[in-house]
């Protein structure tokens, strides 16, 4: 996210250094009234789900906007008032309507290209399977048959099947198009 002008006062922003914490820092602010444009990271929560009803199967989805065939862990933003747990709870059934049974930490991870950091759970779950307008369409894996991708959730799901006993298989994906 990327501001022009304040939003306390309307004031167009410049890069202004100024002295922090850590030392003097470079930042967009405001030459009027001293805002600052932290531009600190926004937290995505994310679930490896697996179906207590489908053999302990893993529901990956792919997201309508993306033009590749890619399957990903279901991710959404936390809001203002909820728990993570609460927010992921709320995620996995707007998203894929689902109840959770049961919801482990397993780690949280940084994803700076998009300037967010990722608090990824294992969310065991159940019930008929309907997707939100946002996803295309969902696969279920085996554990052996997931593989990985080299960014903030791939490297969660590479997690949890290291924790599983499993050796986690990367891909690589193709180059993102402009
Ligand atoms: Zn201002």
């Amino acid at each position: 996210m990327s501001y022009r002008y304040c939003p306390a006062c309307a004031t167009p922003l410049q890069l202004l250094t100024r002295d922090e914490d850590g030392g003097p820092k470079e930042r967009m602010r405001c030459p009027a009234c001293d805002w600052t444009h932290w531009n600190n990271p926004t937290p995505v929560l994310a679930a490896v789900i697996e179906l207590a009803d489908r053999g302990g199967q893993i529901l990956l989805a792919r997201n309508a906007a993306w033009s590749g065939r890619m399957f990903a862990l279901i991710t959404g933003f936390m809001e203002a008032g909820e728990t993570p747990e609460e927010g992921i709870t709320r995620e996995v059934a707007e998203e894929t309507a689902l109840e959770v049974l049961s919801l482990d930490l397993i780690g949280v991870y940084d994803f700076q290209r998009m300037n967010q950091v990722i608090i990824a759970y294992h969310v065991v779950a159940h019930g008929e399977v309907s997707l939100s307008p946002e996803l295309a369409e969902y696969r279920l894996f085996a554990p052996d048959e997931l593989r990985c991708w080299r960014a903030g959730t791939g490297y969660a799901l590479a997690d949890w099947l290291t924790a599983r006993g499993h050796v986690p298989q990367f891909i690589d994906l193709p180059p993102r198009a402009a």
